[in-house]
């Protein structure tokens, strides 16, 4: 026989079906005994009635919440005053002919049918599977799956070609501190985790592909920060050639109306065309680069988007910025040193660096930074200025030497985006922590309480990589 997905039920009135997946609730009523089957289309009620079948009603009396069964029944209509309009599958009961144990659960560590927000982090962490059979926690995955979807969808549509770029690669200074992985083949070597594929892009950009996208993992080793997940996250990282930045913002635009409309159409963007606000009009009148332009901010379901243009090229560098110390300059880049003058600033460069402008476009949405791009530079000359001025030694500038060299083999001027997928699909999910929206997400403390990592290696391993770990004396105690 079949499985019937719960969903399914309704339709197969009188019928015989069989079920299977997880007990979610036994209430026993003395003689009969009630199970709320879940799978993962939805919720039935089953009836075991000794005089259908004692042995199921034998077998039943052993089974708790979240045992794994399947059974073979009969659906049928429930009596008007039975029906729970709560259920989807309310107007229907299975009563059991056959019912047999797949396997057993202990006791659960919290409620999983409640609302987990309110379980300590460590413990759902640690139980994340158990936390992923919420309802909640499956509908936020699944809207996740369908933005990704969309997006896919839409780009392949518009003639963009999606490509993985290598994980295991070389540091691309995002303003990050790397995530470091030691080369066994090269001894004392490291490769990077990307921070983004950001120069992978621009590189396929060389090779011609014109028009690229990537559902990218990106690994930047920070604290944990508010509204980013710790450790990685993914971006919609996209990048085109023979463009200019109003193509980027237009794209954009038109994908994410579209994207609100199919995938979530209970939500309204409240101002089209999205404002397009100078970086200095931003500070000036709401003293942020990320101004909240919602009419209602009661109002779950309003999108406000809008574009931060015109940011300036540089910021100064303080102390904890990464680029400071990498030279003898005061200048940082403010997006990244790809990041192209604006034509018009050009001969500020070398009179007066803060007054540049840069084609940097930011992305808002309620308040909250969801993406950053701009038109890059393409001219190898510009680019080794920019190196100059954020105060790169030759040694430094030779890390990028692969890309002013590709730069002199035919370069297309080019520019791209990468909106963030995790805070997006937070806002769209109603959510206000990211971790809601991600499978196995780090703790806010950098660690994955399940896998049990970071973790030590072998001494075999660490020998093998030829690293002698050596600890601060005070963490050796713990
Ligand atoms: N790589 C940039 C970032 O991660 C985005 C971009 O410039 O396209 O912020």
């Amino acid at each position: 026989m079949q499985r019937t997905l719960i969903k399914d039920t309704i339709n197969q009135i009188n019928k015989t079906v069989l079920l299977k997946g997880w007990v979610s609730v036994r209430r026993d009523h003395g003689k009969l005994i009630f199970l709320d089957l879940r799978d993962r289309t939805g919720l039935i009620q089953l009836v075991i009635n000794p005089k259908v079948s004692e042995e199921a009603q034998t077998t039943a009396n052993e089974i708790r919440s979240e045992f794994v069964i399947e059974i073979e029944g009969t659906v049928k209509e429930r009596e008007a005053k039975q029906i729970n309009p709560e259920m989807e599958t309310g107007k229907v009961e299975v009563e059991v002919t056959k019912l047999n144990i797949i396997s057993r659960a202990k006791a659960m560590p919290f409620d999983i049918n409640s609302d987990t927000r309110s379980v300590s982090e460590e413990v759902r962490l640690k139980y994340r599977y158990l936390d992923l059979r919420n309802d909640r926690m499956k509908k936020n995955l699944k809207l996740r799956h369908k933005i990704i979807q969309f997006i896919r969808n839409y780009l392949t549509d518009m003639d963009f070609t999606e490509v993985q770029t290598p994980i295991l690669t070389k540091s691309t200074p995002e303003g990050a501190r790397d995530y470091l992985v030691p080369s066994r083949i090269y001894p004392g070597k490291f490769f990077a985790l990307p921070q983004s594929p950001q120069q992978y892009k621009q590189l396929l950009m060389v090779a011609g592909l014109e028009k690229y996208f990537q559902i990218a993992p990106c690994f930047r080793d920070e604290d944990a920060r508010a509204d980013r997940s710790p450790g990685e996250f993914y971006q919609l990282d996209l990048e085109m050639s023979f463009i200019e930045q109003e193509d980027i913002l237009q794209l954009i635009e038109k994908m994410y109306t579209e994207l609100v409309k199919t995938v979530a159409p209970e939500k309204h963007i409240s101002i089209t065309p999205w404002p397009r606000i100078s970086h200095k009009e931003s500070k000036e009148k709401y003293d942020n680069d990320k101004p909240d332009l919602r009419k209602d901010k009661n109002d779950p379901n309003e999108l406000a988007f809008c574009w931060i243009l015109d940011f300036p090229l540089f910021t100064e560098q303080t102390e904890d910025d990464f680029f400071h110390g990498s030279g003898n300059s005061k200048w940082a880049p403010s997006h990244h040193m790809f990041t192209a003058p604006k034509a018009e600033d050009l001969a500020l460069l070398d009179k007066d660096p803060g007054k540049v402008r840069g084609l940097q476009h930011d992305l808002v949405l309620n308040g909250v930074e969801i993406g950053g791009g701009s038109i890059r530079i393409h001219d190898p000359k510009v680019q080794e200025k920019i190196f100059d001025l954020i105060g790169f030694s030759k040694e430094q500038k030779q890390n990028f030497a692969h890309m002013l060299g590709a730069f002199e083999y035919g370069v297309p001027p080019h520019g791209g985006i990468a909106p963030g997928i995790d805070r997006f699909v937070r806002i769209l999910a109603g959510e206000d922590k990211i971790a809601e929206v991600i499978a196995f997400p780090l703790s806010g403390s950098v660690r994955d309480p399940m896998m049990g990592s970071p973790s030590e290696v072998s001494d075999k391993q660490l020998k093998e990589l030829h690293i002698k770990i050596d600890l601060p004396k005070t963490k050796e105690k713990k």
